[in-house]
């Protein structure tokens, strides 16, 4: 038997049985739309050969759309009342045994997933989307791909080069793992409730090869973080501080490593950022 999906008036029993109102604090806005969370998958180029991670599968739309496919899951759900119950939901969808492993857990704070998945599909927490993302990339080495839902402005945020008006520190932390694109937008009324933000896909591929060690990648992101507290400043002044000298020292450092000092941290690329830390 095909797994069967979850449909607007059946979203709403099951949150009702369960006593469940979407909060704003955990990001509770459940896409009701079978169209919407197929296209997620889609997206995700999303096989039967898959170990797909979940971040915040909710009471299991988008859940049982990866399963669909044949691919196995590993979802990781913070509200203890909607882990608990999606392992029957899953059963009630003719979803065969064995292919759901639920984390009732806070994704910030998972440290290792169950075989390993390479593909990650979530339709993310919008409070936590960035700090979850970048913490799934650091811990998770075997993430190789995935597609996300989050915020439009982060999903821009994300994807956006050097040089363009919403690079920020986010951009630069991204781009250390691998490459982001936009692959789509989303309708508010796909969303119950209906969520007073825009929504994207966001899609990334990790790099073949890390780009540095860890110690490396944290030097590289407290110097991002000191250039985009002070955005508007030169790299000179704005980096100082991290540094550790004067702003005649800083040019110095930049110069030597082939970063102009006069320039601003938002026209920088990670690998100017990764040449400077290496220093
Ligand atoms: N995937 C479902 C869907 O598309 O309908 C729900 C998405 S909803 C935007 C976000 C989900 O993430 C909620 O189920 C929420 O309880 C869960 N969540 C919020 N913060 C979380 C965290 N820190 N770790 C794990 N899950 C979290």
């Amino acid at each position: 038997m095909p797994v069967s999906l979850l449909g607007a008036a059946e979203i709403r029993r099951l949150a009702a049985d369960l006593d469940v109102t979407p909060t704003k604090k955990l990001g509770q806005n459940f896409v009701v739309d079978a169209n919407t969370v197929r296209k997620i998958v889609h997206a995700a180029r999303v096989t039967a050969s898959d170990r797909v991670v979940e971040i915040g599968p909710g009471l299991g739309s988008l859940t049982l759309a990866i399963l669909e496919t044949g691919a196995s899951v590993v979802a990781v759900e913070i509200d203890h009342r909607l882990a608990e119950r999606l392992p029957t939901t899953a059963a009630a969808h003719d979803v065969p045994e064995g292919r759901l492993e639920v984390i009732d857990a806070d994704a910030l704070r998972v440290e290792e997933l169950p075989g390993e998945p390479s593909v990650l599909v979530a339709n993310l927490p919008y409070n936590v989307s960035v700090p979850v993302l970048l913490h799934f990339l650091e811990t998770f080495p075997y993430l190789q791909r995935g597609v996300v839902m989050v915020q439009a402005e982060v999903g821009e945020r994300l994807a956006a080069p050097p040089g363009s008006k919403v690079y920020g520190a986010p951009s630069v932390k991204a781009a250390w793992y691998g490459s982001w694109r936009l692959a789509g937008t989303v309708s508010r009324q796909v969303f119950w409730p209906v969520p007073n933000v825009d929504s994207v896909l966001v899609a990334f591929d990790r790099d073949a090869e890390p780009r540095g060690t860890e110690e490396h990648r944290r030097r590289t992101f407290q110097i991002v973080d000191a250039a985009f507290q002070q955005r508007r400043k030169m790299l000179r002044q704005a980096l100082a501080g991290v540094l550790g000298g004067t702003a005649a020292e800083a040019s110095e450092r930049l110069q030597a490593v082939g970063v102009d000092p006069t320039l601003r941290g938002e026209q920088l690329t990670v690998d100017d950022y990764a040449r400077i830390a290496a220093v």
